[in-house]
């Protein structure tokens, strides 16, 4: 993986206009780079001297580009990925009207124009299909944030009932996760998708009961896989998930002395949002330790899924009227920082000793009946491969004593184990010898080890007083 696929990755997303301001927002000739001229207003004359010119590096640019191609460059490798156990999150940022929603969700009136769910959850049905064991599950949930409360946007759905606790967002050793949101188990497609629009619609519904615009909440639709592996050396099980989140609109409300629910829920947005901003900014820094990743629902729930040990991708949506180019600036510095951020995307997987266990035991009675055919085919019948009976390893002592002896030429094996223990019973002869070898020198003579000096001194000793002892008793 170079330097390059290690970091976030963000791309732009234009939404058609009728009049797109070509003198302000350029487009590279690589789709890479975006480029906004905004003129100096001529009233404000020559004293103005603020910046008119940027220029952004980012991922792609998505201009005139379909929902299919859009899938393409943006989140098809990313499923592939969580499809082998990486965490995914895709989120789109930008104004409102800016193409979130259909880039997220896409438009119900016609099936191309489906957005990045769907989509996703057709790539996982597709690539899960081939296992009918179902050693893959998918589950899923939908979580809406409103004004920092959290909504279970699926709550009730299906045949689960719905929990009366609020939810929150708690920290665990997996990563973070949603206490009281439901978890719904789908084995097709189609379930899925009903599940998503059952979300949808409940979205909807809130919208008009509590007089709010879904502009003003995120959303995150999240798609866990985990999928069990059976290996010769046990069970392999890999979990990942991933987040498809549609952020609420980034445009700064409250300076259009917006009052009341508006601007509760404006304060809000903007507040999570600039923390938002704040997360990845201290996530692209470094040398920052501390990333308060607890300030808002929203930061805290994206803990586990922005940089890290994950695959993210941000589209920033922009519209390309003259009348939005400030907000348009705005969301394109947010993408430019959001792709100074690296990440190290690690595989989520985990083995279950009780099961490796009982994969190995399987792998056994297979092996054995392996053997059993073997031995079948080769007219080898009474071959027992399990250990060695007292019996049978006196048995093999027997022949192993009488071949030394020569009153035999061969001695009978017919598996591992009686050759194991050939060996072993000549290991044991060869070392009863030696020892008895020893024994029988040292019951003759002095033996000293030739290392032990003073015991080689003492000896010498002897030695000398043995031969000097002759010459001092003629002396005397
Ligand atoms: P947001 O969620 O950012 O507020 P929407 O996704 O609701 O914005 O888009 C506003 C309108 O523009 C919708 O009617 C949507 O269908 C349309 N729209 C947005 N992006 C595109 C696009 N790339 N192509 C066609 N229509 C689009
Ligand atoms: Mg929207």
């Amino acid at each position: 993986m170079d330097a390059e696929e290690k970091r976030i990755r963000a791309f732009v997303r234009v939404k058609p206009a009728a009049a797109f301001a070509q003198d302000m927002i350029k487009f590279g000739p690589d789709n890479k780079t975006v480029d906004i001229c905004i003129k100096r207003d001529a009233k404000k004359g020559p004293v103005d001297n603020t910046q008119t010119d940027w220029s952004f590096c980012l991922d792609g640019v998505l201009h005139n580009t379909s929902q299919e191609l859009t899938y393409e460059a943006v989140a098809k490798h990313l499923v592939s990925e969580a499809l082998l156990g990486y965490h995914g999150t895709i989120m789109c940022y930008g104004q409102t009207g800016a193409g979130k929603t259909y880039t997220m969700t896409g438009a119900t009136a016609e099936y191309k124009h489906r957005g990045i769910i769907p989509r996703a959850l057709q790539q996982v049905f597709r690539a899960t299909a081939p296992s009918p064991e179902g050693c893959v599950t998918v589950r899923i949930s939908y979580l809406e944030i409103y004004n920092e409360t959290l909504v279970d946007l699926l709550a009730g759905a299906g045949s689960r009932g719905s929990s009366a606790a609020p939810l929150a967002v708690v920290d665990c050793p997996q990563g973070v996760r949603v206490k009281g949101l439901s978890i719904h188990s789908v084995s097709r497609e189609e379930d899925a998708l009903s599940l998503l629009f059952e979300g949808e619609t409940k979205r909807v519904m809130a919208e008009h009961t509590l007089n709010k615009n879904s502009s003003r909440s995120h959303c995150i639709f999240t798609i866990y896989l985990e999928s069990r592996c059976r290996l010769s050396s046990g069970v392999k099980c890999i979990h990942s998930k991933i987040n498809l989140i549609d952020l609420a609109g980034s445009e700064r409300l409250s300076k259009t002395g917006s009052e009341g629910q508006t601007l509760k829920e404006a304060t809000y947005i903007n507040k999570s949002l600039s923390f938002l901003e704040q997360i990845v900014r201290a996530l692209a820094d470094p040398r920052r330790e501390h990333v308060p990743f607890r300030q808002s629902k929203l930061t805290h729930v994206l803990k586990d899924s922005l940089g890290g040990n994950c695959n993210t991708v941000l589209v920033t949506n922009i519209c390309g009227e003259a009348a939005h180019v400030q907000e348009t600036l705005s969301s394109l510095r947010f993408a430019a920082r959001m792709k100074q951020i690296t990440a190290e995307p690690l595989i989520n997987e985990i083995q279950d000793p009780e099961e490796t266990v009982r994969a190995l035991e399987k792998e056994i009675t297979l092996l054995k009946q392996e053997l059993a055919i073997q031995d079948c085919l080769a007219n080898r019948f009474f071959v027992s491969y399990d250990p060695l009976s007292d019996s049978q390893r006196a048995e093999i002592k027997s022949q192993v004593h009488q071949y030394l002896a020569g009153a035999i030429a061969e001695i009978d094996v017919l598996n591992v184990r009686q050759v194991q223990e050939a060996f072993k019973q000549f290991k044991l002869i060869l070392r009863h010898q030696e020892d008895e070898l020893e024994a029988r020198f040292r019951s003759k003579y002095i033996l000293v080890d030739r290392n032990d000096l003073a015991a080689l001194a003492a000896l010498q000793e002897v030695r000398t007083a043995a031969w000097a002892w002759p010459a001092s008793s003629l002396e005397s």
